[in-house]
Parts: structure tokens; sequence; C-alpha cells
């Protein structure tokens, strides 16, 4: 176990299960299985198969809470072994990141004195991702006896509606089958009716063949378990495997059940560490290309890898229809909804490291077209309208009801308010683009996202007569504080670039492939009088701000709201609410996340220095950072501007988001945000790299006094670039030829060659 690579617990309290089961957090995109301790009841259970939604009695959609396969029972003397009823001798967890394992070891005595030491190591394979599997290492320490072992899947699953405060039951049982050896559990969902199958089966052979005895086959219900008898003794040690496989009717139309069986056959015979060993070194092979290492800073260099081996477990490229939720597959939060963190805080890691998982992430919103169709058509605009907040159809599912920050009830208009995210998903198809070059991918599925959110924003600005310009009023931007607010920045600039970009890739389409354009367009019914508009609205749009333009307004009016900064911050020096005087928090200047910053970040080549700094200076000090969505771009922002020691400040509060709870919510599920922001910290902030208005990749690093060096590796162009940062110098190795800049100046690089640049 190498420090450097894994996150540790080492003191129990049943109190921090719910948070410990979001870290531990085992997922391969297909499925995740939250980092349930199986000896305690304590906590909030977990099992999600990505794209596996269904509404039942909820507000919304929500992805379903499907059943557990998790449950492994010891008892000792009729006593369940569990950690919140036992004494608990000995108590160590960690996740294993290199390898992708969660290593459990205990050490309980029961009431009678019985002292038993346990092992466990799960893993969620990401070689097969059907399987997930794990063994239990038992050692009765101070006895001999007959010990009873218990393996379980519980279909009496359910998701929990905080706003409804019920349950909700998204599952019916299909069938309960007793495999002989082995259990297996189908479950159907209410409205979709996807089919899930979930399957066990334990195998414990030691030199004098199979230890478990005495099987038993019980169905309560909605669970099914199996028991059997293990003679043990002292000081011995016995060896259980567990493998589990799933299997939905989203992976197959028809004989789920022959799927299945064929599979854990095939599993259980060739064995458990065959298929540990397939899984460690699949993660040996992404590890290569996305591990991010800092030396000189161990906090930060377990922080980063913590948040690039979430991130990167939740997602998978097999399926197109799928994407991450902003809490990932960690957890019930956000009820598993898909959010623009997707494309603007998670993409880039993929878009640079993994290029076909961001494909396949980009793939997921081409796919959701027809209901972005349909949510433009209902509220009477044009083109797509992306909702929100997505599942499995693209079909708005943003509920009305929520609870706030500070525990009230509020009506939730992001649904109904928040149309950024339709140019966001149109930025990360350039960024996209612009890092691999896929030009397949525009001409055919980018363009038509191109054309019909530039449509959609034609329908949506209101032309102001009087003034002759566009307005796009009653909105949320992406800092929430501020709801029904006209003009917002953000929005804005980003639709104006929207509409640009639009047009300008149809010119390069027409270039690039005719027939496809004019297929394209006509499938569409775009024609020149919808172009022309596009261009004058564009050119048109409202920008709000003072200084000659440089100092942006956040949304019309926002000056004039009464001006509140934050001067203190608490232990996580996260900012403390400053008195509001009496004042609405809508009606201060104080705002939830970035926002007018973000402006600069992503459409960076559009502004200069001067413009940067005095947005910066202005709005750093009024974000509360409420959302773990802002610190990192502060962190980059700051990183822009010289303001370094609040950059790295910045850093760390991105990277500790889940492993401090800095958020205080890391119990609902994975701020997988958080875990791409501070992938682009590392990279955009730290690393320097950014694309100039010539396509040229460049760089500007600089790494802080404690860091001896930085070093990650870039696709750009199916190029991998291998760079390494220290306080003296940067080295840029390349695969092929290319043109860089660092700190402005031009390098050629040959082919596996590097460039040395001291600093
Ligand atoms: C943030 C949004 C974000 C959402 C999901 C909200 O609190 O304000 O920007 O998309 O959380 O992470």
């Amino acid at each position: 176990m190498e420090k450097l690579w894994c996150v540790r617990q080492d003191v129990y309290t049943s109190d921090e299960n719910a948070k410990y089961e979001t870290i531990f957090t085992l997922a391969n995109g297909y499925k995740g299985i939250r980092g349930t301790l199986e000896f305690s009841d304590i906590g909030r259970k977990g099992h999600f198969i990505a794209g596996v939604f269904d509404k039942a009695g909820g507000q919304v959609t929500e992805l379903v809470n499907c059943q557990d396969s998790l449950g492994f029972n010891i008892y000792v003397d009729g006593e369940k072994l569990d950690t919140d009823r036992c004494e608990i001798l000995d108590f160590d967890r960690y996740l294993d990141m290199k390898k992708g394992l969660l290593v459990t070891n205990l050490e309980l005595q029961n009431q009678n004195g019985k002292i038993t030491k346990i092992e466990s190591r799960r893993f969620v394979s990401r070689n097969n991702v059907h399987r997930w599997g794990a063994t239990y290492k038992i050692s009765p320490v101070n006895y001999s006896d007959k010990i009873m072992i218990e393996n379980i899947i519980d279909g009496a699953a359910y998701n929990y509606d905080k706003e409804l405060n019920q349950e909700i039951k998204h599952l019916n049982i299909e069938g309960l089958y007793d495999l002989g050896s082995g259990i297996a559990l189908r479950t159907s969902t209410k409205d979709n009716g996807i089919e899930i199958i979930e399957g066990s089966i334990l195998k414990a052979d030691n030199s004098r063949g199979n230890v478990l005895r005495n099987r038993e086959y019980v169905e309560l219900g909605e669970k099914i378990n199996e028991i059997y008898e293990i003679e043990v003794e002292e000081n011995e040690e016995y060896r259980i495997e567990k493998y589990c496989v799933t299997y939905t009717s989203r992976d197959a139309e028809s004989n789920l059940y022959q799927l299945f069986i064929g599979d854990i056959k095939d599993y259980v015979y060739k064995g458990l560490n065959k298929e540990l060993s397939l899984h460690t070194y699949r993660w040996e092979k992404i590890w290569d290309d996305i591990d991010v290492k800092i030396e000189g800073d161990d906090l930060a260099q377990v922080g980063i890898r913590f948040n690039v081996y979430q991130l990167y477990s939740s997602a998978y490229d097999g399926d197109n229809r799928i994407s991450i939720g902003a809490k990932a597959l960690h957890g019930e939060g956000y009820r598993g909804h898909v959010f623009w963190d997707t494309e603007i805080y998670m993409l880039p890691l993929f878009i640079y490291t993994s290029p076909k998982v961001a494909k396949s992430l980009l793939m997921y919103r081409y796919n959701m077209l027809d209901g972005a169709r349909k949510n433009a058509r209902d509220n009477g605009y044009k083109g797509a309208q992306f909702p929100w907040e997505s599942a499995d159809d693209g079909i708005e599912v943003t509920p009305k009801w929520g609870y706030d920050f500070d525990g009230s009830k509020i009506r939730i208009w992001t649904g109904e308010e928040e149309f950024h995210i339709n140019s966001d998903i149109a930025f990360a198809i350039w960024e996209y683009y612009r890092a691999t070059d896929d030009k397949d991918f525009i001409i055919n599925y980018g363009m038509e996202i191109f054309l019909e959110t530039a449509r959609f924003w034609e329908s949506r600005v209101e032309h102001n007569e009087k003034l002759d310009r566009y307005e796009i009023n009653k909105v949320i931007g992406p800092d929430e504080f501020h709801e029904h607010v006209n003009n917002n920045a953000y929005t804005n600039y980003m639709a104006k670039w929207n509409m640009r970009k639009a047009l300008e890739m149809a010119e390069w389409m027409k270039e690039e492939d005719m027939s496809a354009y004019k297929k394209l367009i006509s499938k569409l019914g775009i024609t020149d009088k919808d172009f022309n508009n596009w261009e004058n609205v564009q050119d048109k749009i409202y920008l709000p701000s003072l200084n000659e333009g440089k100092l942006i307004e956040e949304f019309e009016g926002y000056f004039n709201l009464k001006d509140i900064k934050i001067t203190e911050f608490d232990e996580n020096e996260m900012p403390k609410w400053p008195d509001l005087q009496g004042y609405k928090l809508s009606d201060t200047q104080l705002i939830k996340q970035t926002d007018v910053l973000l402006i600069m970040l992503l459409l960076g080549e559009e502004f200069d220095e001067e413009t940067i700094r005095m947005n910066y200076d202005y709005y750093e000090p009024r974000t509360m950072h409420k959302s773990s969505l802002s610190p990192s771009m502060h962190s980059i922002m700051g990183l822009r501007v010289g303001d370094t020691k609040k950059a790295y400040k910045y850093f760390m509060k991105t990277v500790l988001t889940d492993l401090k709870d800095n958020q205080g919510n890391a119990k609902n599920g994975l701020h997988a945000a958080a875990t791409g922001g501070s992938w682009q910290s590392v990279v955009f902030g730290f690393g320097g790299i950014y694309v100039d208005d010539k396509q040229n990749l460049c760089f500007k690093p600089w790494i802080p006094e404690q860091w001896d060096s930085l070093s990650f590796k870039l696709y750009w162009r199916g190029n991998q670039l291998k760079i390494n940062i220290t306080k003296k110098d940067i080295i840029i190795e390349s695969q092929d030829n290319i043109k860089v800049k660092v700190y402005d100046k031009d390098y050629d690089i040959e082919k596996n060659t590097k460039v040395v640049v001291e600093k």
C-alpha cells in the first residue's frame, strides 16, 4: 500500500459512515456501489446503474437505487459481527486508488469475548463492467468453533425523496433464483420496465476443499439469502470469494437471465483473482494517461489523485446514452441528474486524457436532442433547449421544489430559467473538437447541436426596440442567488458565442463536406434567413458593463444592489456569511459561485489582462463559494492575475471538497464537478495551459513554493505530450511534431523529442 495512492480511514464513528460511503464508492461508469461497510447497518446504501432512471411516486425521474448485493454477514455464537455492537479492537479502511480496491481490516470482539479478524477487499471491475467482487479473509483469534456466513441480495431498495419526506420504491420484484450455490434477484423499474438482474456466488476453498457447509437458502419477502456454516480453527485463515454480476435490459433486449448466468459461471470458472488482475491491469493503463504527479506536497498529491480517480471511475464509453450526474454514481444527491457540470467542469479531463470517453459523453447530448427539441417546442421556442437537469430522454427533469443551503423549503426556478446550459454544451463540443480535430464528430453530430442551440437562442432573445439591442431577460445565470434577472452577462456572452460559432462552423462544414452540409440543413429546415438573423442577433446582444466595457456587470442592475463583501472565513477557509444588514440575499452583491469570471476562463482569448484583473478584483471578495463548482475556477483565475496565494488556497479547497467535506454534504454523493475542477485547476491553472486565438497550445506554468515538481500527460490532436514542471524549468516531450508556445515564445518540438524551457 503506497501512502500517496491511498485515502484512509483509521478511526471509526458511525456518524461518518455516510460520508465515507461516498469517498469509498467504487464505480466503473456502468455501475457505482457506495462504500458501505458490510459490518454496519448505519449509513445510506447505494447501488446505481448508469442510465437506469425511473419516476414512480417521486417528484421527478431519478437514478434508481437498485437491489443491493453487498450483504455479507458473519455470525459467531449466533451473534452478527457488527461494528456498532461489537467491541472494535482494530479498524482500518483505505481506498487503494492505484488498483481500484477498497480494503477493510477489522478485529471485532463479540459479547462472549471471541475475537475475529476480518480483511475484505472489494473491487468493481474496470475490465468487465458487469462484474464486481470481494474477498474476505476471516481468522478466529482466540477460539475454534462453527461460525455462519450469510450472503444476501436485498430487493427492498428505495430512493429517499427529501422534499416529499418519503421513500420512493422504483422496483418490482420479478424473480428470486436459487442457483444451488449462489443467489440472484431480478427486478423491473415501475415506469419504464427496465429489468435488472443481480446475482452473487460465494466460494471458499482451502487445501481441504470447500469449507462452506450445510447451505440453507431463504426467501424473506423481497430479500433472498443463503447461509453457510464453516468449522473454523483458532489462528487459521479462511478465504471467501464473492462473485457478483449485474445485467439490465438496457444491455440486451432478450435472454437477460442467460446472459447473466453465462457471465457469472464464466467468472467463477476463471476465478476472482483473474478478474481482479485484469481490473488492476486496466487501472494501470488508465493511470498511465491520467495521473497527475505533485512532488513535495503529499496532501495535494493524494487529493488530486482522489479527484481524478473518482471522476474517471464515473465514466464509461460503452454506452452513448449515459453521461455523468452531478453526484456521479456515488449517491442519490441531485437524483442522478446531469447538469452543465459535465460539459464545463468534468469534460476537459476526458478531452485531454481520454478523448474516446469525452466523445461518448458528448454523444449523450446528441442522443438527447429529440427531448431537447420537445422542451423548446413546449416552451414556445425554436431549435433545441437542453434541460437544466437531464436524465434519460433529454426532457427537463428539474424538480420544482427543494431545500436551500440553509434548510428552508424553496421553489426551484432553474429548470425554467437557467438557459446557459445550451451554450455550455455547444462550447464543450468546440473544446473537444479544438483539442482532438475529430472532424467526423462535428460533421455527423456536433454540427447539429451548434445549429439547434443557435436557433434556440434566436428564438429566446427579445428585441428592445428603443435601444435596438437583443436582450435575454428573466434568467438565472451561474450565480443562483439572483433569480429572474435580465441580461446575465455569462448567459449573453455565451449565447452570442454560440450563434457566432454556429455561423463559423456552418461555413467550415460547407468547405469540408458540402453534401453532408446540405443534407443537415435540409433535415433541420434551416435557411439563409436564419443565418442572417443569427448574424444580426449575435451582433446586437446586450453585454452589460462599466468602465468602457472592462468591468462586466453580472446582470443588469447588479451594481445597484447593496454592496456587502466577505470578511471572515471558517475553519475550512470557506467564506462566512457576512451580516446582511437586513437585506435579502438577492438584494445584495454577494454571489453564490463563479459567474462573470467564468466567461474569461472559457473565452480567455477575447479579454485583455487588465479586464481580467479588474473583474477578478471585483468579484472575488463577493463570491460565497456556496457551490463546489466555484473554488477551482477561482484558483485558475487567481493564477491568471498573479494572486498565487489565494489560487493555492482555492485549489486545496477544491481537491478536499469531499475528503474534508468542506461543503458539508459529501454524504449525498461525489462533488463530481469539483473533481473535474481540480484537474482543470492543476492543468489549466498551475500547468498554465491555454489555447490562444490561433488555436496554438500554450504554456505559462507556475508552481507553488512547496512543490518540487508537477507532471502530467495530455493529448493534443492525437499526439500525447508529457509535461514536467519544476521551479527551474518546464520540459515538454512529444510523440509527434508540434508547435507550442511557452511563456509567449514559439517552440517547434520534433517527434519523440523534448524541449526544455528555463524559467
Ligand atoms: C450549482 C449549479 C450546479 C448544481 C449541480 C448547484 O448548487 O449552483 O451550478 O450545476 O449545483 O452541481
